[in-house]
């Protein structure tokens, strides 16, 4: 039998999303805070993986909402939860965050985690059979995921439990919100009594940092998303981080950057550099970019904000970019083999 096509359907043609996902807006909890707060104006802070449904989801609450409220969209870029649209949040009576859990919680905001609806036990259970040690070998396992699988996390628990295995879990700091959650730039919660973590989340983006701040552990990588099975490898990241290092050591005149994100300053490790170095300066800005920083023409530049941008951008900005750390070994402060992964603790 023939299907018939619409314009624009992408199923079978590769185009499509993996896996088809049907993410939960809680439009009912959004109209109930616009009724309970008699709000007028009603803003919208999306990931950038999800600012396309940004419409749709406008749509809908215009669908439900009185005329007379206005729904916008933030067009600021939105990486995490410490990366709060503060302009909008400020000038709008309800404001909701999409995607992360919250980093800090408040009643001015609403937090619309969406979880990912993906079936996480295949690949747990290749995890099993292929990279864990048997229960037998090694029962103890870390367990760890992300913000979008955290409403998995107690199944994926018990999944291994009944499997013989003592699962391993903490919550790690102020920084996260549940137990066994990593952020990009927070581990703590593998910080736990196992040689072997299980990350059960999509992409290689966490568990490499995962890795590098806990070196002695096997990191498992089971990647439901993208359907995927690996040991984390820090090999080419540590080459890179070097590289950069050693590119830096001749540098005479260093930026250094304090992001102006609500979740991304660290204000004293800045000052810290700058006060002792008569050739570092102090540049605030929100969004780091290669662009935004070749007109001052520095020497190389020490990122206090996120640490990702650092490390995943870092090949991209024409000038060696390092992180707090990596900065000590360019001005000979400390040994080269104590690189190590900058993490971010606390909130704001
Ligand atoms: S600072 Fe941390 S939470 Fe924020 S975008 Fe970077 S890695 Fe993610």
């Amino acid at each position: 039998m023939s299907q018939e096509r619409t314009e624009g359907d992408l199923r079978n043609t590769g185009l499509s999303l993996k896996h088809d996902r049907e993410w939960d807006y809680e439009i009912d909890r959004i109209v109930e805070a616009v009724e309970e707060r008699d709000a007028e104006t009603v803003g919208l802070q999306f990931p950038e993986g999800l600012k396309r449904r940004g419409p749709a989801v406008t749509d809908d609450l215009r669908e439900t909402l009185p005329d007379d409220v206005q729904v916008m969209m933030s067009g600021q870029p939105c990486y995490g939860a410490c990366d709060l649209d503060t302009y909008m949040m400020r000038r709008t009576d309800v404001f909701v965050h999409f995607g992360h859990s919250p980093m800090k919680e408040s009643d001015k905001i609403i937090y619309v985690p969406l979880f990912s609806n993906v079936d996480v036990f295949p690949m747990m259970e290749r995890a099993t059979e292929e990279k864990l040690a048997s229960p037998d070998e090694d029962p103890d396992v870390g367990l760890v995921t992300t913000a979008q699988h955290m409403n998995k996390f107690d199944e994926m628990r018990s999944w291994l439990e009944e499997r013989g295995y003592e699962v391993h879990v903490r919550k790690g700091d102020d920084r996260l919100t549940h137990e066994g959650q990593v952020l990009g730039c927070n581990y703590a919660s593998a910080d736990v009594d196992a040689d072997q973590i299980l990350y059960v989340g999509g992409g290689k983006f966490h568990p490499l940092g995962l890795a590098m701040e806990h070196p002695e552990k096997k990191v498992v990588i089971a990647d439901p998303v993208n359907n995927a099975l690996t040991i984390a490898d820090t090999e080419q990241f540590m080459k890179q981080r070097y590289a950069s290092v050693h590119k830096a050591m001749d540098a005479e005149q260093w930026g250094v950057i304090f992001c102006t994100k609500i979740g991304q300053g660290r204000w004293e490790k800045a000052q810290e550099i700058v006060e002792n170095n008569d050739d570092a300066y102090l540049i605030t800005m929100d969004e780091v970019t290669p662009d935004r920083l070749t007109n001052f023409g520095m020497d190389a530049y020490v990122n206090t904000g996120c640490p990702r941008i650092t490390t995943d951008d870092g090949p991209q900005f024409k000038k060696p970019m390092l992180t707090p750390g990596e900065y000590e070994i360019a001005i000979g402060e400390k040994p080269l083999d104590s690189l190590e992964f900058d993490t971010f603790h606390g909130t704001w």
